[in-house]
């Protein structure tokens, strides 16, 4: 009479993370995808739609939540190093790579132990105990030396600052694009617009994205922006602005007649709180 049943949705998003670099002061931009997921379960009392409507509610709580709280370990493009919130992320990254290898020696334990036994019977047919030792023995000290590396990797110290240099610019100039970069190859808005743009496509056609940090659009300022073309405009910002609004006019100073531009803002890191936790 109480049988529940639960349904679970999941959303996933692509955002321009922006980060202001604490070593250098340089703005940069890296890709930062999450997934949000949401349950709720529903019983007699609850229609099927209203479940469902519930559970992708908290999917996009947990998404934005995710977004928001979340980092990549990604170096600034200037300096190389990482910043402080990306310890985690960038201890998470070390963690797999070293978890992965270790899961594959694991794999190839039993294969090894195998084979040694087998040698051992061939080679000293009289003594397979001695075999049964061996592979015991050595089984027990690997398996003690991963464990103990595990836990060093899972609980140390991480300094991702200290790691070679050569491995941090590579990082970088993989994820990292400076902003002034990110302006000039995502200005068609790339992955990070479809949330606006699926279905519309037709009134985006042609319209370039300027992105923007929240206190910017609270500054009242003017942003230099380069349109496709090359022309290059002066866009004011207006407190009342928001995420998504067409600008044109008297707002793009520089800007041949009819030009449109659509604002976005960048995301950015927000430190977790104990009820974002
Ligand atoms: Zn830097």
């Amino acid at each position: 009479m109480f049988t529940t049943s639960v349904v679970t949705f999941a959303v996933t998003r692509a955002v321009p993370r922006h980060t202001l670099c604490e070593h250098c002061g340089a703005e940069f931009v890296y890709h930062l995808e999450r997934t949000g997921v949401g349950t709720s379960g529903f019983g007699l009392a609850d229609s099927q739609e209203v479940a469902d409507a519930k559970a992708v509610q908290a999917a996009h709580v947990d998404l934005w939540r995710e977004l928001d709280t979340g980092a990549e370990p990604v170096p600034c493009p200037e300096c190389f190093k990482y910043q402080s919130h990306m310890t985690e992320a960038a201890r998470a990254e070390r963690w797999g790579r070293v978890r992965h290898y270790g899961g594959q020696a694991l794999a190839a334990l039993p294969v090894v132990a195998f084979l040694t036994v087998i040698v051992f019977v061939v080679l000293f047919p009289k003594h397979t105990e001695l075999a049964v030792a061996v592979v015991l023995g050595t089984s027990a000290v690997l398996l003690l030396a991963g464990a103990l590396a595990a836990l060093v990797f899972r609980f140390g110290k991480c300094v991702p600052n200290d790691w070679p240099e050569a491995y941090r610019k590579a990082k970088a100039d993989e994820l990292a694009l400076t902003r002034d970069d990110f302006d000039r190859a995502l200005s068609d808005g790339g992955p990070y617009v479809s949330d606006l743009v699926a279905g519309f496509e037709a009134d985006y056609a042609g319209t370039p994205f300027l992105w923007v940090l929240p206190e910017e659009i609270g500054n009242e300022g003017a942003v230099p922006f380069d349109l496709p073309d090359g022309t290059e405009i002066e866009v004011q910002l207006s407190d009342a602005d928001d995420d998504g609004v067409f600008l044109s006019g008297d707002r793009l100073t520089g800007a041949p007649d009819g030009t449109r531009v659509c604002l976005r803002l960048f995301n950015v890191y927000k430190p977790p709180t104990a009820a974002s936790a």
